[in-house]
């Protein structure tokens, strides 16, 4: 005991010495110690940790003893470990900590959750983005767009953990917020990118922005007040034919009756007999404000982002679509990917193709912003 002890002391110093080695390391980055807290598993009945040297405290930060790799269950009123409950456990490991087999920077946090344990990973804000990187986009795309993307994900980050300060966590790790997967795919090409704009984000009027993107507009970007109803005087919407140059911008899709009528019903519709869809209003940016739905029980009008919703978002990319029914089947053709607000992705890849630098890029999608390098004392 008192051997494992002395091993999870020293293990700790050695994490310190280490976190303190990356800090000073990479102290001519601006803002290096920016943390950020992002939810990277939910709602899980079993949690598993492993990794080198891994140690663990509980919520009154004393330790606790563990032998990786560990299974955290999920009980009433806390997380099992070994038979025992806690409110918290926090893991940390010599270099990455992994949560069921997938590697994360810094500290996993392991709590209840109402539907079950939910996993906050804490690490520093410039290593959460070389991870994000290869989610979102692919850094082999020319340097200016990784760079662009790099600023609007920090600006993204940084706006909602204002925003969700006294929140268990700021980010969720999906589509929801912005993809991560942890550590495992950071690059050379994904680091040079976070480190060359290391500590800018986007300001308007002085203030963080609220740095919406997408993977590809269709032609026009959207306004945000066409979809959450706020109107930001940087987001109303630019044209945009650079993505157009990728294949992939124009989709077709086809959704029987049956199936549109099977999702519709359990989402709550009071549908019967779908027989027809058609387009509703289009919005100043060409895109649907709302879907008519005819059946026997009449028309439903969806709006057009709920019925993306409802038939999958990875179905109807986006709601910039026409609609024909044939043979009982609903026949998509449409533009784009994505809400639309915002920096375009493959737009951006197009424009750093072209030779436009990120700046550029940036001040494009979202104009009247500046670029601000964060200070060490924020
Ligand atoms: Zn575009």
């Amino acid at each position: 005991m008192r051997k494992l002890l002395l091993r999870i002391l020293l293990t700790g110093i050695l994490v310190g010495l280490f976190q303190l080695i990356t800090i000073f390391s990479e102290s001519d980055a601006a803002a290096p110690s920016e943390t950020i807290r992002v939810a990277i598993v939910k709602n899980a009945s079993a949690v598993t940790v492993s990794g080198d040297g891994v140690i663990a405290t509980r919520e009154n930060g004393s330790a606790v003893a563990v032998n990786a790799p560990v299974t955290v269950r999920s009980g009433r009123d806390g997380v099992i470990l070994d038979g025992t409950s806690y409110r918290r456990l926090t893991f940390a490991g010599a270099s990455a900590i992994q949560i069921n087999g997938k590697p994360y920077r810094g500290v996993a946090e392991l709590s209840m959750s109402d539907k079950g344990i939910v996993v906050v990973n804490e690490l520093l804000l410039e290593e959460y983005l070389v991870g994000l990187i290869n989610c979102e986009i692919s850094s082999a795309w020319p340097i200016e767009a990784v760079k662009a993307q790099a600023v609007i994900a920090r600006t993204y980050a940084l706006h909602r953990r204002d925003a969700r300060k006294s929140s268990l966590y700021h980010l969720e790790s999906s589509v929801m917020d912005q993809v991560y997967e942890g550590c495992e795919i950071e690059d050379s090409r994904a680091h040079r990118a976070v480190s060359e704009t290391a500590g800018e984000v986007l300001v308007y009027n002085g203030s963080i922005i609220q740095a919406f993107y997408h993977s590809n507009c269709g032609g026009k970007t959207e306004a945000a007040e066409n979809v959450w109803g706020a109107r930001l005087p940087y987001m109303m919407g630019v044209d945009c034919l650079y993505c157009l140059t990728n294949p992939t911008t124009a989709w077709e899709q086809k959704v029987s009756l049956q199936e549109m009528e099977d999702k519709l019903r359990a989402a709550g519709h009071r549908v019967a007999g779908v027989s027809d869809i058609r387009p509703g209003v289009r919005n100043s940016r060409g895109r649907l404000k709302n879907i008519v739905i005819s059946s026997s029980r009449g028309e439903t009008v969806l709006g057009g982002d709920q019925f993306r919703k409802v038939i999958g978002y990875g179905v109807i990319k986006s709601t910039n679509f026409t609609v024909t029914v044939k043979n009982g089947e609903a026949q998509f053709a449409g533009f784009g990917n994505g809400h639309g607000v915002g920096l375009c992705q493959w737009g951006s890849k197009q424009r750093a193709l072209d030779g436009f630098l990120y700046t550029e890029i940036l001040s494009y999608y979202y104009p009247g912003t500046e670029l601000k390098k964060l200070l060490e004392d924020r």
